[in-house]
């Protein structure tokens, strides 16, 4: 007899282990299948493996220059094989809590590529499922362009990068994303030399502008090479990569990455399923996915234009809400703290920065931060912009001393 589950769930994802996480938690039958690793490209191939190997570079950089902190290392060198074992073994032990975790909640798993029949119907290894309601987060992968193929050997995407052996003595990025910038970092502080090629007039175009502007100047100081508004027409090997641009000039690395977004293989779309992640090239981060799939199971509704976006490294990036250039110049107040202002980025060694924050009729509108601990500062505003927590009220709140925090708070008295 045909079994009929309550929920089927395709790609095993922050969008599809979430739901199922989520949906057994309600008592329902659930069917999760996964083609490749638990955890999807987010565990496997993109936050988690690269915020590991930053961490490693990061440290790296920070090592060679600590003598003005009062230490000296003499000798730090980077085993580069020990860097991708940690990442590898971070993404193992996560991949594996996950595994137990949904195997703990009664989420059947199967290990297969799955394809869905119609809105009740799934195959997958010559057999069918049945079910109440079915989920598609099948995700995405690494996109390109014409004549910027990748080789997975020296032309790389964002998975290959992840495998490389050895460092390379250069490489070239085409894009300044959030991938992009991250790779960047990673390599730079690796002591790579790095070429960024970005096509937009600004570095990290989906950014507020002053940020675009602040990462540049910050790459320039790490010596990273920056190309704007120029187009890459196209990529041969031979012996060593060459990146022909469109403005004539021909840049040569051993390496290039190309990183110019994520697509989303062609697929059926069948009314009455629901489909959730990266697969719906809504945005594409994780932590959107999964509050797709809680919204979907637990009805907990989310505001889509409140999305925080956090780019890691030293300082981080993190944003929500209205970016400068969209605004109507004189419809708003902004008020700008340099992060050099706060006693804690000196004990740090960490001043290069600041907290934007931007407002209109008392309301925060948006905020766009440069700064060590960025990625958690930008809850702390976006908090108070969910719950219509206004300037004025934020300035009743107690931040501790010393801290980043206190720079929101000192930002908010000047709108
Ligand atoms: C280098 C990199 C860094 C990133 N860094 C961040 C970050 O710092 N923060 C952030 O929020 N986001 C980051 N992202 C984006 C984030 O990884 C994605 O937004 C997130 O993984 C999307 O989750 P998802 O569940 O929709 O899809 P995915 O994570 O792509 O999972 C989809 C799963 O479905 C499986 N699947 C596909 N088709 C089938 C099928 N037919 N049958 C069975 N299984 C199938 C796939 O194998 C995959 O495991 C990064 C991405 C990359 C590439």
């Amino acid at each position: 007899m045909n079994i009929k589950y309550d929920l089927g769930i395709v790609g095993g994802g922050p969008a599809g282990y979430t739901a199922a996480l989520h949906a057994r938690k309600r008592g329902l039958s659930v069917v999760l299948f996964e083609k490749e690793q638990l955890g999807g490209v987010c565990l496997n191939k993109g936050c988690i493996p690269t915020k590991t190997i930053l961490r490693s570079a990061e440290l790296y950089e920070q090592l060679l220059s600590s003598e003005n902190i009062g230490l000296s290392f003499s000798g730090a060198k980077v085993d580069f094989t020990k860097v991708i074992e940690r990442k590898n073994q971070v993404t193992s032990k996560l991949r594996k809590g996950l595994e137990l975790t949904l195997k703990n909640s009664g989420t059947i798993i199967i290990n297969a590529e799955a394809k869905v029949l119609d809105k009740n119907t799934i195959s997958a290894n010559g057999e069918t499922y049945t079910f109440e309601k079915i989920i598609v987060a099948t995700g995405s992968e690494p996109g390109t362009f014409k004549g910027m193929e990748f080789d997975h050997k020296n032309i790389l995407c964002s998975d290959d990068v992840l495998e490389l052996t050895e460092l390379p003595k250069s490489i070239v990025i085409v894009g300044s994303g959030a991938i992009g910038i991250e790779w960047a970092r990673i390599f730079s502080a690796f002591q790579v030399d790095v070429t960024i090629i970005e096509l937009a007039e600004n570095l990290l175009p989906v950014a507020d502008i002053e940020v675009s502007k602040r990462i540049e100047r910050i790459f320039k100081t790490k010596k990273i090479n920056i190309y704007k508004s120029v187009a890459v027409e196209s990529i041969d090997y031979n012996g060593i990569c060459n990146v022909h641009l469109n403005n004539g000039e021909t840049i040569r690395a051993e390496k290039v990455l190309v990183a110019v977004g994520r697509k989303v293989p062609e697929y059926k779309k069948f009314d009455g399923v629901t489909y959730i992640g990266d697969v719906c090239k809504e945005i594409q981060l994780a932590h959107f996915a999964s509050k797709q799939a809680i919204e979907i199971i637990d009805g907990i509704k989310f505001d889509k234009s409140l999305v925080p976006s956090v780019v890691y490294g030293e300082p981080e990036i993190a944003w929500v809400g209205k970016r400068e250039q969209d605004l109507e110049p004189e419809s708003y107040k902004k008020s700008m703290l340099l992060v050099s202002a706060l006693g804690k980025s000196h004990c740090d060694n960490s001043t290069d920065g600041f907290i934007k924050v931007l407002s209109k009729d008392n309301k925060i509108i948006g905020a766009h931060i440069v700064s060590k601990e960025a990625s958690a500062l930008i809850q702390q505003v976006l908090i108070a912009m969910q719950n219509n927590i206004t300037a004025d009220k934020l300035k009743e709140v107690c931040f501790a001393h010393p801290t980043y925090s206190e720079g929101i708070f000192e930002a908010l008295f000047g709108l």
